[in-house]
């Protein structure tokens, strides 16, 4: 991707100013208006590293906490980039994780798919996938509920410092491979570490790109 100084410069700036959680989302019922301000939503497996990239993207310690109960997280969390908000961030309830009761698995299908058809302030959803594991059915089946929701999204990888330069090329290599099979992937892929920063500048810039589409 070509690098745009001009756009780095002002997501470094907006990224750094005021973010602000906005609410929970239980139910569609507690979305907030729809249209108020561009929606770019994370999602992941549970454990993926999601709560330490939005602290990382937003340079806080604790925006995002994490919790890896199952059915603890079974909500949306908004958070207000700049006020007034530029841009909302959306945490959406980390998936896949082993012996989730049938439920709970359910209760999360639909919240996120009542979520995604129809949302016009949703510009992008990030899908993070885990560099050591890289893509799991349970991220394919998430592909898939984006493709037909025909919601575009990015796939990220995370934790890169856990792998030397030439696995991740390979991960990547593969996940680029699948991602181009699935209608709404977005070609552009972003490898990140939020334990080392790599990777965090320049998906803050897609961010803002992709919220002044
Ligand atoms: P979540 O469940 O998706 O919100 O995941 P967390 O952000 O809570 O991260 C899960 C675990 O992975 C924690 O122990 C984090 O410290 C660790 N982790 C997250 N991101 C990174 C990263 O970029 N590098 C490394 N080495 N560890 C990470």
């Amino acid at each position: 991707m070509t690098a745009n100084p001009d756009l780095e410069e002002q997501a470094r700036k907006l990224f750094s100013g005021p973010v602000e959680f906005l609410k929970s989302a239980p139910d569609l019922k507690f979305l907030p208006d729809d249209g108020q301000a561009p929606e770019i939503a994370f999602a992941g497996r549970s454990n993926v590293g999601k709560s330490s990239l939005l602290n990382a993207l937003t340079n806080r310690k604790a925006l995002a906490r994490t919790s890896n109960t199952p059915g603890r997280t079974q909500e949306l969390n908004f958070f207000d980039v700049a006020n007034p908000a530029r841009l909302r961030l959306v945490d959406m309830p980390g998936y896949g994780f082993a012996e989730a009761p049938k439920d709970i698995v359910k209760r999360w299908r639909r919240l996120v798919n009542d979520y995604l058809r129809g949302r016009a302030a949703l510009k992008r959803v990030l899908v993070l996938i885990d560099s050591r594991h890289g893509l799991k059915d349970v991220d394919r089946e998430v592909m898939e509920m984006l493709d037909d929701a025909a919601v575009s999204y990015h796939l990220v990888l995370t934790k890169a410092d856990k792998l030397k330069p030439s696995a991740l090329g390979r991960v990547y290599e593969e996940v680029a491979a699948e991602a181009a099979r699935h209608p709404a992937a977005h070609p552009a892929i972003f490898t990140t570490s939020s334990e080392t920063g790599s990777g965090i500048a320049a998906l803050r810039t897609a961010i803002l790109e992709a919220a002044t589409l």
